[in-house]
């Protein structure tokens, strides 16, 4: 945001409940007078709608909309990309971490409809890589997957769901007593959590009916994911698990998202303490290191060659951090899928677990 707003014109009313909020053309308004806020001697510019006869001023088309530290969006974007734990960070930024906690679900939020307005809307070319990158939240008793869908030319990651899964593996006697208790208080997570994350996540990627390569690895949920979905004409390339991670291999596309997801952020990192303590800080986090992989990272740091969104035909230049924070995208106006529209509503947890505070756009309309 300018520090001068009034040449700001408001391209629709930001109330959710006005006619005007959707619309593309035709918004009518006039300037409302300005104010200036505590310690600043810029003025900010109100407008009035025309429709709905509200007032509203530039900032709430920001992402730092009511934030009483507006100045730490960017600099927290680019830290949750550079694997700092909350606290590091609220350290160097002198505030407290659950500052950069709540500023970080908006900064998620926003990362959930840039990818939401990027989704395809007609059929996807090329072969679609899928595969389940594996973590946890809350503790290890609560391990998931995030299951994601990335293009096996572009590299571009179209969508990600995640599934709460049962903890497995090697376990102590203690652990496995543990994990009976937990399991009898709160339930066991889905078993078919990985094929019904798997099917969403490819109904959100494939909406429209078309002919489609997937390749992903030999888990058996895939198939019978796939078998779901009947508007897909799904040829499966499947390539074992145990085969080697090198860049020949058909999997590499997503194998490279796993690395960097793991390499980028902070919750991500094995045996770390900065593990997220609820699914929903897992997510917001991932969607926003994902639409930054699609939109500012090259496909190639040595060799550039556009960016996973340029390469898919999503987007024409190379974004940068600053470029996906300065306007606040609004849900209203983004088609959200409706998981993750419980994601945008903070909805998602895993049993058993702590839930995340619920996104109620008190303020912000
Ligand atoms: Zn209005």
């Amino acid at each position: 945001m300018s520090e001068t707003t009034a040449a700001f014109c408001p391209p629709f009313c930001p109330r959710k409940r006005c006619k005007q909020h959707t619309s593309k053309t035709g918004f009518r308004w006039v300037r409302y007078g300005t104010y200036a806020t505590q310690g600043s001697t810029t003025r900010i510019q109100r407008y009035r709608c025309l429709h709905c006869r509200r007032t509203f001023s530039a900032t709430a088309f920001t992402n730092t909309y009511y934030a009483k530290r507006p100045e730490l969006l960017i600099p927290l974007g680019h830290r949750m990309l550079a694997c700092s734990g909350f606290r590091q960070m609220a350290r160097e930024m002198r505030c407290a971490a659950s500052t950069l906690m709540r500023q970080a679900a908006r900064i998620g939020r926003q990362g959930l409809l840039w990818m939401a307005s990027m989704l395809p809307q007609g059929p996807i070319e090329g072969p679609l890589v899928v595969d389940g990158f594996e973590s946890f939240s809350y503790s290890q008793y609560h391990p998931c997957y995030v299951n994601i869908a990335v293009g096996g030319e572009s590299h571009h990651t179209y969508a990600f769901t995640f599934s709460p899964l049962r903890r497995k593996g090697r376990m102590t006697k203690h652990q496995r007593r543990r994990r009976a208790r937990i399991e009898a208080k709160h339930g066991r997570p889905d078993p078919k959590a990985i094929e019904r994350g798997t099917a969403a996540l490819l109904r959100i990627t494939c909406s429209s009916p078309q002919a489609i390569v997937i390749r992903s690895d030999d888990h058996q949920a895939y198939p019978r994911a796939f078998r779901t979905l009947k508007h897909l004409d799904i040829t499966h390339e499947m390539t074992p698990s145990v085969q080697a991670r090198t860049s020949g291999n058909p999997l590499f596309p997503v194998n490279l998202v796993d690395g960097l997801i793991r390499h980028n952020s902070a919750n991500h990192k094995r045996e770390t303490i900065a593990f997220s303590k609820h699914a929903q800080g897992l997510i917001e986090r991932v969607a926003w290191l994902l639409v930054w992989r699609n939109c500012c990272k090259p496909f190639s740091e040595n060799h550039g060659g556009g960016t996973p969104a340029m390469r898919a035909g999503l987007t024409e230049h190379q974004m940068t951090v600053e470029g996906l924070l300065e306007w606040r995208l609004f849900p209203k106006r983004t088609a959200l899928p409706e998981e993750w529209q419980g994601y945008y509503d903070r909805r998602e947890h895993a049993p058993g677990t702590h839930k995340a505070r619920p996104h109620r756009l008190k303020n912000a309309y």
